[in-house]
């Protein structure tokens, strides 16, 4: 049996682009996979046996009429499921959109058929994104593949797990305050959220506009620098997608440190945190020390507002962006209600979750009248003043470190009736996805936990539209760190 799953993304791309071997091959490889794994793991919404098998052999036709290979030919991709894709249900993990068949792909769903990879099909998530563990979802349940008894991470929960059980190379996901990086860091792969503007939104369902990120997943920083040559790039059809040069990622890589500087934020380990995740941390600040970067502690004093902040604006903008389902333009409707209002109110009560539907309250509050300066208006000035800190500290390093999440995955159930709890998983993140930045999380190592390895992400920061620095920076230490790769024994 191959073992195509322990495959970096730029690996399968250059054997199916060279005929060494076919796109079908890898693509059934696993499809076998999920078959076997994904009962147990219950990362995808939905599988697209057939169409991954008729892409593959169109890139497989494709290639064998000579045409020049797409950067990505023959990759296994899944797609979280609040990105759309033709013909394929877009749900959101929501009921109020069960069955809502997109008619259109999502620009960089569309950029990455164009490159030539395989969509596997549709990642679960919590209901409309807003989650830390991937429980709020309203269609399905994953578990992290290192402790089945254990979350995977919100709310790209499903994208992280398909990378960990090596059911996709690559996946995409969203990150609003930290969707993509705390799974990631939870579930021990690579996970980047590109800088705001850097990667199109255009299909990508909205849950708070000036925040929401799509950004890849991978076993390997390779893989995310390959996926977001990719996707990055102007897209008229979104505005806030500008129109930067895209560098080669993966081709510069392995840049030379010499003269960076990178920053410990005091602040963010002043919060309670598990005492072998900030070990883990200190050892990937070392080995940077001893790459001859020059590590200073930086202040970032404003972070302690961070989670209030992002709070007030993603749900004042969820509020907003979440009007759309109101039993008529789209989804679930109500079929005994006898007027318009009604109907509308008991199609959103019937079709969102308990979070979804807080959340709308919370954002709707905080929009009134008599409250709006009080609550969101202040919000945005704090916002201004945490991306200051950014600014600043950017003036002095090139890169931020610290822990991604300050716990490791926690046990399923443990946090779902307490939100503030929930929320607080998002400490670490939160501050870049208001500043804007681009930030990655990195595998750094594993504590133990009642006889399970749990892993640990190391978070990186940088400044907006420095993706190269920040890949550079990241691969320096993954290139050292012995548990790089490392999958979980039971999906090996
Ligand atoms: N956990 C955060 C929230 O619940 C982040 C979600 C996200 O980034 N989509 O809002």
């Amino acid at each position: 049996m191959s073992d195509f799953h322990c495959w970096a993304a730029d690996r399968i791309a250059g054997a199916v682009g060279s005929g060494e071997v076919t796109a079908e091959t890898v693509a059934r490889h696993f499809l076998e996979r999920i078959d076997r794994l994904d009962d147990k793991v219950g990362a995808f919404l939905q599988v697209d046996t057939q169409g991954a098998i008729e892409q593959a052999r169109a890139v497989d036709r494709d290639i064998a009429a000579g045409k020049p290979p797409g950067p990505m030919s023959g990759v296994p991709v899944g797609i979280k499921d609040n990105i759309c894709t033709r013909g394929l249900p877009t749900t959101c993990a929501s009921r109020i959109l069960e069955g809502f068949v997109s008619p259109y792909d999502a620009e960089v769903v569309k950029r990455l058929r164009d490159a030539g990879a395989v969509i596997l099909g549709k990642l679960n998530l919590d209901e409309f994104a807003m989650g830390s563990s991937c429980e709020n979802s309203g269609l399905g349940r994953t578990v992290n593949p290192w402790d089945p008894d254990r979350v995977p991470g919100g709310s790209s929960g499903g994208s992280a797990a398909a990378v960990a059980a090596g059911l996709a190379t690559i996946t995409l996901g969203s990150d609003t305050g930290g969707s993509i990086r705390q799974p990631a860091a939870l579930c021990g792969v690579v996970g980047l959220k590109p800088t705001y503007g850097r990667v199109s939104r255009f299909g990508l369902i909205a849950f708070a506009s000036s925040l929401d990120q799509i950004g890849p997943f991978a076993m390997d920083i390779s893989g995310v620098a390959l996926t977001l040559s990719v996707l990055a790039g102007e897209d008229p059809q979104d505005s806030t997608c500008i129109a930067a040069s895209v560098p080669d990622y993966l081709g510069t890589l392995e840049g030379s440190l010499e003269g960076k500087k990178i920053g410990i934020p005091r602040e963010y380990f002043e919060f309670e945190m598990h005492a072998g995740i900030s070990q883990c941390v200190e050892r990937a600040a070392q080995v940077y020390r001893d790459l001859g970067v020059e590590v200073v502690e930086v202040p970032m004093p404003h972070t302690k507002h961070a989670i209030a902040t992002y709070y007030l604006v993603a749900n004042a903008e969820a509020s907003s962006n979440l009007a759309r389902y109101d039993g008529v333009h789209y989804g679930h409707r109500n079929q005994e209600a006898k007027e318009l209002v009604e109907m509308s109110c008991r199609s959103r009560s019937e079709g969102f979750g308990d979070e979804v539907q807080r959340r709308i309250m919370l954002g709707t509050f905080a929009l009134s009248s008599g409250y709006y300066d009080a609550y969101y208006l202040r919000a945005l000035k704090v916002r201004q003043l945490i991306r200051q800190d950014f600014d600043a500290a950017f003036e002095q390093v090139d890169a931020l470190l610290c822990p991604t999440s300050p716990i490791p995955a926690f046990r399923m159930g443990e946090k779902v009736e307490d939100p503030m709890q929930m929320y607080l998983c998002d400490i670490m993140t939160a501050p870049a996805s208001l500043a804007g930045v681009p930030a990655i999380s990195v595998p750094c190592g594993f504590v133990e936990e009642e006889g399970r390895s749990l892993p640990v992400g190391l978070h990186l920061v940088s400044r907006p539209f420095e993706e190269e620095t920040l890949l550079g920076i990241a691969r320096a230490f993954e290139v050292r760190y012995e548990g790089s790769g490392r999958m979980p024994a039971e999906v090996l």
